[in-house]
């Protein structure tokens, strides 16, 4: 087993769901490769955060629906293997049933609609930074509600300008902002709010090549939705469910 093959393993076998078989070949991979030990590492610990991680908790009739859902579709053993692909984070293409689509659907707060090819993402670092944010009462350096505060404050912080727009009609009212950190860089971090729900809006510089295509992404309950414009990357990330953040993203669009 190689390294690809390994870390794309890497999740069910910490949520205890792979076959014996693959574990042991996994295992023995990890035993000779501190890369992948490494990876296992920041599993860990990202799980362990995300277990004290405050979160709004779904009311209980949506739980109910979703339990449902998920014994509706448990009886098809064929099905297990695709949702452990689903709950993948990275690289992933997977071949979607229209079953396990009808899952996905209805589970939407592990939901991700579909995966499209597109440049590997930072999601483990992009949900730690979510979760942190919320952990340490540190989700936002400059508090206001008035993107003519928000703006400003970036300016000497980073050496590059977002747009902070005014979603509060569309019904997301801005909360602050801060600076954080991804892939050993500084980013904005914007944050906005759907009812209970907090978002994180990271921005970043990206003249990458240009795609129109939105990316969606789940992993432990966070939805993940990125794009990018000329000038940068965006990845909203939240509890909130992935059509609002869909939205959310399409109004987060610069015009
Ligand atoms: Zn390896």
């Amino acid at each position: 087993m190689n390294c690809d093959e390994t870390l794309n393993l890497l999740d069910p076998l910490v949520d205890g769901e792979l076959p014996d078989r693959e574990q042991g070949a996994v295992r023995l991979h990890l035993d000779g490769c501190a890369t992948c030990q490494h990876e296992l590492r920041q599993i860990k610990e990202l799980r362990e955060m995300l277990r004290q991680a405050p979160r709004y908790a779904a009311p209980d009739s949506l739980l109910n629906n979703v339990r449902e859902q998920i014994a509706n579709v448990a009886d098809r053993p064929a099905l297990r293997p695709s949702w452990n692909r689903w709950v993948r984070p990275l690289g992933i293409k997977p071949i979607v049933t229209h079953a396990a689509a009808a899952l996905v659907g209805a589970v939407f707060f592990y939901g991700a609609i579909q995966m499209f090819s597109a440049p590997a993402t930072p999601t483990r670092e992009i949900v730690a930074a979510h979760v942190r944010s919320l952990m340490d009462d540190r989700l936002t350096q400059v508090s206001s509600n008035d993107t003519h505060t928000v703006a400003p404050w970036f300016a000497g912080r980073i050496d590059f300008a977002p747009l902070v727009k005014d979603l509060s009609a569309e019904g997301f009212p801005l909360i602050g902002g801060r600076i954080d950190y991804l892939q050993d860089r500084k980013v904005a971090a914007l944050v906005y709010q759907r009812r209970k729900h907090r978002i994180n809006l990271f921005i970043f510089p990206d003249t990458g090549k240009q795609t129109e295509e939105t990316v969606d992404r789940s992993y432990n309950g966070y939805n993940i939705v990125g794009w990018r414009d000329k000038n940068f990357a965006y990845w909203a990330i939240s509890d909130l469910n992935l059509e609002e953040l869909t939205a959310f993203s399409k109004l987060s669009v610069a015009m």
